[in-house]
């Protein structure tokens, strides 16, 4: 059995192979968000820390990119290995700085091992394409290389799983890497450093900087580093998108998201329930394919929003360490007072508000970052919960008369995450998922965050960039294309020539 990680009182950086401190370093508090008790603090990187993370991840390119791509496979089957021993450490790590309940950490870590066991097959994927005789005596083939050092920025909702969308396929593909993570929940990412170490993977080829604006400012300025993968909120993938590609780098960048839930009259009701409850409420709303609109057709709302809010009322509330319960708290208690803001706004502009999960309090976590489940019927385009993403356990119902005026009221939002339709009608179902203008859309499945070779993405402002996370998208983005065409006559040519060249 190999190491647990046990996090110490101030969370540092990894760089080279180990854990550093900064000295006299600017520190941030990590909350519980179950007791609202501070458990340890997090150090904020300055420049000069970067730049040490920058420099160890270039010295140790060149030979990772000259790995066999079958040994730097056979290292990340070692890390899946070790991870799947760890994975019980991993989520209760994450319910402890996150708040999620324990299964739902337990999910995340699984959803990130998917990546990890696919990139293990990242040989395949470059193994390039080759032309035989595309002119005589000419052959021609592509391969894919790596692009050098590159950084992933990820959010807090998913500390284990985000930054595991990327660093894996990266490194697979011959890069170095450095993470950045929420500098709210950052315990994990010394976590998966010491897995990755213990399976073998030299040092340097993966580095973690603690930090905040002035950390991510250094990674887009600096030359080396040559792609950027950013998940968070939208002005910060937009802000992210343009200043990196000022900077001449490749980047993905995944925004925020609102996504709707169509129900057909034609629905199965109870799965449609339990599908929303559990993609509106599950994680408390902070996951970015949660379901924040309920679009109801016809006279759907009228048998549904009263069964909605008996199951929201009954939502099991509390820390996410005791198995009962189905909700944690958000994240911070700026997080709290952001949602119970929306909340009135909600009920400023007219929603009937169903059910109020303000000011719920929780026996024995009476300082816990807790919201209720909360539910707004008859909410229209015009009000803030319904234009905005409010990242908490609030579910707003909007009524609509048709299919149709559906698809409209989805094609009008600045986001473009993911989507799902509850029917029983394959014309509808065939119709919704060809029409709609989202990156990710699930029939009669809640949140359809796509499997590890299939790749993640939104459309409109949930993505910035041309590619999608992982998968063979992942591949791409780490990887640059080069073409070679190559000759080996058995005698020399018959001279220049001075025309185009074409096959002879
Ligand atoms: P955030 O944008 O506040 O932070 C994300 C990262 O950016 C963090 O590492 C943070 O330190 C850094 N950051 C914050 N402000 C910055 C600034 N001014 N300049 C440079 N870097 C900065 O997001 P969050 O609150 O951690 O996460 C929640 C958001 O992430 C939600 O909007 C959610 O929808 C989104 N999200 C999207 C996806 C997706 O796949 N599209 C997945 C998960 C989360």
């Amino acid at each position: 059995m190999s190491t647990q990680y046990t996090p110490e009182a101030t969370i540092a950086h990894w760089i080279d192979g180990k854990v550093v401190h900064e000295p006299g370093s600017r520190t941030q508090d990590i909350f519980n968000p179950a007791t609202g008790a501070v458990v340890r603090q997090v150090q904020l990187a300055s420049a000069k820390t970067v730049l040490q993370a920058i420099a160890s991840a270039q010295a140790a390119f060149p030979a990772w990119a000259n790995t066999p791509p079958i040994r730097r496979a056979r290292i990340l089957d070692k890390f899946l290995q070790l991870l799947n021993q760890h994975k019980d450490q991993l989520a209760a790590i994450l319910t402890q700085e996150h708040g999620k309940v324990f299964s739902d950490a337990q999910g995340e870590v699984t959803r990130g091992i998917d990546i990890v066991e696919f990139a293990c097959g990242a040989p395949q994927l470059l193994k390039g394409d080759y032309t035989e005789q595309v002119s005589t005596d000419i052959d021609n083939w592509t391969v894919r290389q790596p692009l050098g050092v590159v950084a992933g920025i990820t959010p807090f909702n998913f500390p284990c799983m985000v930054p595991m969308w990327m660093y894996p396929m990266a490194i697979a593909c011959g890069n170095t890497f450095i993470l950045k993570p929420s500098e709210r929940d950052p315990s994990v990412s010394l976590y998966m450093a010491q897995l990755l170490k213990e399976a073998g993977l030299p040092d340097g080829v993966f580095n973690v900087v603690q930090g905040d604006k002035l950390s991510v400012d250094t990674l887009i300025e600096h030359e080396e580093v040559r792609a950027l993968s950013f998940v968070g909120s939208t002005p910060i993938a937009q802000y992210i998108y343009q200043t990196g590609a000022s900077h001449g780098k490749r980047v993905q960048a995944l925004g925020g998201a609102k996504n709707h839930m169509v129900v057909m009259p034609d629905a199965d009701m109870e799965a449609a329930i339990d599908g929303l409850i559990g993609a509106a409420y599950g994680s408390a709303g902070e996951r970015c394919m949660a379901i924040s609109v309920a679009v109801l057709v016809g006279n759907v709302a009228d048998q549904i929003v009263p069964r909605l809010a008996e199951r929201a009322r009954a939502l099991k509330i509390g820390n996410g360490m005791q198995p009962e319960n189905e909700m944690g708290p958000v994240i911070t208690r700026q997080a709290l007072e952001r949602i119970e803001g929306y909340i009135a706004a909600g009920v400023a502009q007219g929603a009937t508000l169903v059910v109020d999960g303000r000011d719920t309090k929780v026996k024995g976590h009476e300082k816990g970052f807790f919201v209720g489940g909360t539910l707004f019927d008859h909410v229209t385009p015009e009000m803030t919960i319904y234009k905005e993403e409010i990242f908490g356990p609030v579910l707003v119902c909007v009524r609509v008369a048709s299919l149709e005026e559906a698809i409209t009221l989805i094609h009008s939002h600045e986001f473009g995450n993911g989507v799902s339709c509850y029917t029983s009608d394959g014309h509808v179902a065939r119709e919704f998922s060809r029409r709609i203008q989202v990156g990710m859309v699930g029939i009669n499945v809640p949140i359809p965050v796509p499997m590890a070779w299939h790749g993640f993405g939104g459309w409109k402002k949930s993505l910035f960039g041309d590619m999608h996370a992982y998968g063979e998208e992942g591949v791409r983005f780490y990887t640059k294309q080069k073409s070679i065409m190559q000759r080996w006559p058995e005698t020399i040519g018959a001279g220049a020539e001075f025309s185009m060249p074409v096959a002879k």
